[in-house]
Formats: structure tokens, sequence, C-alpha cells
């Protein structure tokens, strides 16, 4: 995650708390599984994003009240400690509570009578943001999500959940909604969410992975344009003209994964800029004003090794990149990749979905998952009854969300084959059936002729098309004008077609034929007396006896 970071909007006054980047790594975090707890962290994540983006809305340090703080002498936040967030006691060195009611210097009971609440209730109107001397708080910046976590004094007196972290100047603010009273200047012991942190790593070490992925199958045309770290996913946005192939993106993907697998130290160390930009193969934007020094993070190779021997074109092998944000201690931490969309986000930038962790494991699952079911449910099947279960499965495939991509073209893919081949095995059988449609026709219609039957009903399975029933008839009829009904059984279906005469439209009607015929089975029907169609489905053989006997009977009393 390089550029962006470093585009904090920084007010007016000069700042230098950029300067205080450590040099310790990320320690080292277990990745526990817990799926329902998991899927309540995603809501409330989901939750928490939202509404802290409005709190911060309304309470964001302006200028002139960072500019206050300056004039106070109070120090930018020691932001230090965030590459290595433990526990920590923090002294508070600001209390804001918006552009309207400025800093306080208590959060007495006045403060919650003024907001109608008790001290002990969440109430809305209580947000406000605390500023510390030093915090092991990431604010969000450079497209990574901030930490969560809490804050208490020592008797638990005073407590607030921070639901979100943003950097002022210089001065992180932290954001919640207070129970207790608080003054400046006490003594607070804060703790991030270490569990959410380590989701976030996981997540922002992938984006370095997809950066150097992307460049390798793409060319080095491919620059990142910007990304988002959440907890539960991120999206990288890169330059490239054209969308991605379902190869490239495969191939993509499983190059990040093949580099997970590797388990490699992830290093990082600050290095004066003019020594870093030697680096052979770094991530770097052009015309980006980097920090000096700048921290370069670099998967697989220790940034001492680099700058040793910094022009060699083996580090083009490897994920190297400026960046402040946070990452995991060792490129396995993800456990696994997958990317779930790739879109146009503008003119030349491409942007990509991925997961990593539980849910890329569950994404994974879900495509083995759907690929044994589309398997079985494709199997033996052929025309229509095929082209049914391609609509279907394409409805359920659709309805799959948080789905490896690759996987779902490649599936949509396959359906469409299948879809296709449904398509052309029924053309070939329509065929069949017109032909055999046209010999029945001519021979019935020729035996028609030298018998003196008053009525036919007859059996012919040409499929469910009533069109080509109602031509059978009109052949025959040239031949003998007397009336006809024919069923034609397919795949559960039974299709009727019957035709009258005019010495018969009084006394044998097509309509009262034809619904007398299809009521013996609860099927539908429909027409005028002098031709009429129904249809009858979830039928079996003996319903379709039941029909030719109904219809036979109805003639014989009628005609
Ligand atoms: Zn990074």
């Amino acid at each position: 995650m390089p550029s962006i970071l470093w585009r904090i909007p920084v007010n007016k006054v000069v700042i230098a708390a950029r300067a205080c980047l450590t040099r310790q790594k990320a320690v080292a975090l277990g990745f526990q599984v817990d799926k329902a707890a998991h899927k309540k962290a995603m809501e409330e994540n989901a939750g928490v994003v939202d509404a802290a983006a409005k709190k911060m809305e309304l309470l964001a340090l302006h200028g002139e009240a960072v500019a206050e703080l300056v004039e106070q002498s109070i120090d930018t936040t020691n932001d230090s400690f965030k590459y290595d967030p433990k526990p920590m006691e923090v002294s508070v060195v600001a209390i804001w509570c918006g552009r309207r009611k400025g800093f306080f210097e208590y959060i007495d009971k006045s403060f919650y009578v003024e907001c109608e609440q008790s001290p002990d209730a969440e109430n809305p109107k209580n947000h406000i943001g605390l500023v510390f001397d030093k915090t092991p708080f990431y604010a969000e910046q450079g497209g990574q999500i901030f930490d969560i976590g809490c804050v208490r004094n020592s008797s638990s007196s005073f407590t607030m959940d921070v639901e979100a972290v943003k950097v002022y100047g210089g001065y992180v603010v932290h954001y919640g909604t207070p129970k207790g009273l608080l003054k400046l200047n006490e003594s607070l012991n804060v703790e991030i969410d270490m569990k959410r942190r380590a989701l976030v790593m996981n997540n922002h070490t992938s984006t370095h992975l997809c950066n150097f992925s992307l460049r390798s199958t793409l060319g080095d045309h491919v620059e990142q344009q910007g990304s988002d770290v959440f907890a539960h996913r991120f999206r990288f946005d890169f330059s490239h003209g054209k969308p991605l192939t379902v190869d490239e993106l495969e191939e993509m993907d499983e190059r990040v994964r093949k580099i997970i697998l590797q388990d490699l130290p992830v290093y990082d160390k600050e290095v004066p800029l003019d020594e870093a930009k030697q680096i052979c193969g770094v991530r770097q934007m052009f015309g980006e004003a980097y920090p000096d020094p700048v921290r370069v993070v670099s998967v697989g190779v220790s940034v001492d090794d680099l700058l040793a021997n910094p022009t060699s074109e083996e580090w083009k092998n490897y994920a190297i990149e400026f960046c402040g944000g946070t990452h995991t201690p060792s490129s396995n931490a993800p456990i696994t990749f997958t990317t779930i969309n790739e879109e146009a986000k503008s003119k030349g930038v491409r942007r990509i979905v991925c997961l990593t962790g539980q849910e890329a494991l569950d994404a994974l699952q879900a495509s083995k998952d759907y690929k044994t079911r589309m398997e079985a449910a494709l199997e033996g099947k052929t025309r229509s009854a095929l082209s049914t279960t391609v609509a279907d499965l394409l409805k359920e495939l659709d309805s799959l969300k948080n789905f490896p991509y690759c996987d779902k073209s490649r599936f949509r893919q396959a359906l469409a084959d299948a879809k296709k081949t449904a398509t052309a095995q029924m053309k070939e059988q329509e065929k069949e059936f017109k032909k055999i449609a046209a010999d029945f026709a001519k021979e019935t219609g020729a035996q028609l002729k030298e018998s003196d039957q008053k009525f036919l009903v007859a059996r012919l399975d040409i499929g469910s098309n009533c069109g080509v029933l109602k031509n059978t008839i009109k052949s025959m009829q040239k031949q003998k004008m007397i009336p006809i009904c024919l069923l034609s059984f397919c795949d559960g279906k039974v299709s009727v077609s019957a035709s009258s005469t005019k010495a018969a439209l009084g006394t044998l009607p097509a309509n009262k034929w034809v619904s007398t015929t299809v009521s013996s089975v609860n099927g539908k029907g429909g027409g005028k007396p002098d031709a009429a169609q129904g249809v009858c489905t979830n039928v079996n053989e003996e319903n379709v006896q039941a029909m030719m006997d109904a219809a036979n009977e109805f003639a014989s009393q009628n005609i």
C-alpha cells in the first residue's frame, strides 16, 4: 500500500509525528476461527464503520481546532506503538466535543445533563473524541481501516469503547461514547481489539501480494491506484486498461496463494529515501512525496539484504513497497486468498475485491460444493430437462455472494455450454417430431378416408408444441373432415389439441372436448368451438390413458 498513505490531509500546522515510525515488527498474532462469532463480527463491523463515519464527520478535528492544540503546546500523538500494539497507559491531552462545543476540560455530570442523559446511558449526542499523548491505535489512513478497542481508567469508573480513530495534523482522535466521569490529563488504560487487527493485517499484507502478483501477470504498467482494507475484505485498485481474463485472474490468485503457503517473513525498516529509491523493483509512485526516511516493507527478503545490493534484478521477484500500514509477521497469516470480484473502477483503472482467512476458506469451499451440486444436477440430463436445470443452477450461482470470481466465471461458461447443447438437442428433436407428425397425418388420414369413422381421438407423442398438433389435425381433416383430438405426452406433460367441424360445432365443440379431456387430470384448456388446446403437467401414463378415455367418451356421447 504505497502512495496514498502519505497523502494524509495535513492541516496548515507542520506535524512531526510521521517521523516517529517504529522499527519494530508487528507481533505474531494467532488466527482463531469461530464461525458464529465471525458472522456477528462482520455484521457489527459494517454497522461500526457506518456509524463511526457519521460520528467522525460530526466530530472532525478541523484546522482551527488543530491550531488551538498547537497553540497550547500540546504535542502531536506518538503513534509509533501502532506497529506493536500492546495495552498501555496513556494520558488524556484533549477532550474534543465537536465544532459547536469545542474542547472540554472535564466530562462531568453537567456534560451528561446537557445531553439529557445520565452518565451511564448510551446517547448519540454524547460522542466525543479523545486525544492521548501516545496510542497503540492505528488511525484510518492509507486505505487501511482504523483499529477499534476500549479505554478505561484504573477504577473502571470511566470507560469508552473506541469505535473509530482518525488522525488530524498528527493528533490521533479516538471516537466513542463515554460512560462515567473524566478529566483532562487523567491516565487511561487503552487496549485495541487484537482479533480484528489481525484480520486487517491479513488483508493489508495481501494487498502487497496482489500488487506484486498483478504486475507479474499483467506487466510493469500496473500501478496501485488505491485500496480499502477492512477486517473482512479488501479492495485493490490498479492501472490496467481492460478487464482481466479469467486465466489472468486465476494466475494472479494462484501466485498470491503460493506466496502465502511459502510462509515468507515480512520485513520492514525505515530507510533514507534516496537509498530506498535505489532498490530494484520497489513499488513507488511517480511524483509521490514520500517521507524521509521512508518505511520499506518487503516480503521474503530482508531490507538489509536489499540495501546490500539494491540494484539487483533479483528483487523484482519480491513484493517490496514503501508503506506505513500494519502487516503480518509472515506471509502465511492470511491462510489463503481469493478474488471475489473484478470490475472497472474508472477509465484505465480496475478494481478487485478479495478475501483472506476464514472468508476465503468459506468462499473456496462454497465453490467446491457448488461444483459438486452442478455436476450431479447436470448428469444424464438432456433437452428441456437439461435446459430447466441450467436455468435453476444459474439462478443459484447468481445468488451466491462471496464466491471466487474465476470459478463463478468458469461455472457460468459451463452452464452456457450446457444450455447450448440443450437448445441444439431440442431443435434436433423438434425436426424429428415434425417428421413423425407428417408421416402420421399421411398414414392416418389415408386410413380415415377409407373408413366411416365419425371422429378420431389419438395419441401422437411429439413434444409439447400444440402448433404441430394443430397442423397435423388440419392435414388429416383435408383428407377426411371429422372432429379430431390429438394428445402428446412428453417429459411428464400432456398437450392436447382438438378441432371440430362445421357440422359438429353444435354437438362436439372443440373447447368443451378439450376441457373435459384435461379436467380428468386437473389440466387447463382454452379455445373456441372450432379449435382448442390444453395442457396437463405432472402426469403419468395412467393419467394419459384416463384422458384418452375421457376424450373418446365425450365424443361418442356428443357426435
Ligand atoms: Zn502495507
